[in-house]
């Protein structure tokens, strides 16, 4: 096991990406805190991993807060002794065209995406540098490299989750810490089937969520197969045991993205 006596903490970790991350990471030996705004879901992972024989525990704490951000944070800390490994997973997309895009869902995209990710970022890097050492890994998307019509708010998030991220590894290269993002390509996480999914609003008449889900992965993917959440959970792992991999944004995305 690649992380035994490490402690690990995910947000958005109650399903999804996040989930299978908390899973990959509890199964290398980290004891994980799962962090997510439904704290039901967050508990309901961190069970299944102490079901599995790891240390979790699960916690709310919605990454728009800072309150919540320093007190997740602090779970990890006095509840599992430190914080070595950070993944600020947590998310949300929203499909609207310019004309359509109000005011209210730019700052709710924005507001989640990158102030989440900037508190967390704040709460997790100096923390990390004071205690000798430790790595960050922060969820950006194939949106984060190349722009999606009807999804501009969303991009604009992830592209600035790249720049925020490749600043901060920099600012932070000589402090033991080391700050990187995944962008992952399609996962067939809620975010794509879920009910207002990108797969449900943007399906053909007559087609199907899973239909419409099977034409995106056929006609953008070069290798025609989504990615998985543990395709994610495998990267964040060799993130966090690879010590002079620095700033970067790594496509996990079957051969989408090319820079
Ligand atoms: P998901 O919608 O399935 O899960 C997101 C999780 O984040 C949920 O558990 C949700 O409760 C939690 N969350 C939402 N707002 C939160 C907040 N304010 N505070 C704390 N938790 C909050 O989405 P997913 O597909 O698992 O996405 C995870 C990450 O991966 C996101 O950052 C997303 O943008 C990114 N991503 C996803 C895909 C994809 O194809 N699914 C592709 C590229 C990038």
């Amino acid at each position: 096991m690649r992380l035994e006596d490490k402690v690990a903490l995910v947000t958005g970790g109650g399903r999804g990406i996040g989930k299978g991350i908390a899973e990959c990471l509890a199964r290398e030996g980290a004891a994980v805190v799962v962090a997510d705004i439904d704290g039901a879901s967050a508990e309901s992972t961190a069970q299944a991993l102490r079901k599995a024989g790891g240390r979790a525990v699960g916690v709310e704490a919605d990454v728009t807060r800072a309150d919540q951000v320093d007190a997740m944070v602090r779970t990890a800390t006095q509840e599992l002794g430190g914080l070595d490994i950070a993944v600020n997973n947590a998310g949300v997309v929203g499909a609207k065209e310019l004309e359509d895009l109000s005011e209210s869902e730019w700052d709710r995209v924005m507001t989640i995406n990158v102030k989440g990710v900037f508190l967390c970022c704040k709460a997790q890097a100096p923390l990390m540098a004071a205690k000798g050492g430790g790595t960050i890994v922060n969820l950006a998307s194939v949106a984060g490299k190349i722009g999606f019509p009807g999804l501009s708010h969303y991009c604009a998030s992830k592209f600035a989750v790249v720049g925020f991220t490749n600043s901060l590894a920099k600012e932070f290269a000589r402090k033991g810490v080391t700050i990187n993002a995944i962008c992952p390509g399609l996962v067939g996480t809620d975010m794509w089937m879920g009910a207002e999914g990108l797969a449900s609003v943007w399906r053909n008449e007559g087609e199907s969520v899973e239909q419409a889900w099977e034409r995106f992965v056929e006609t953008l993917l070069p290798q025609g197969v989504p990615q998985t959440p543990e395709d994610i959970g495998e990267m964040v792992v060799f993130l966090a045991t690879a010590p002079h991999v620095v700033g970067q944004s790594i496509n996990v995305d079957g051969g989408y993205a090319t820079h």
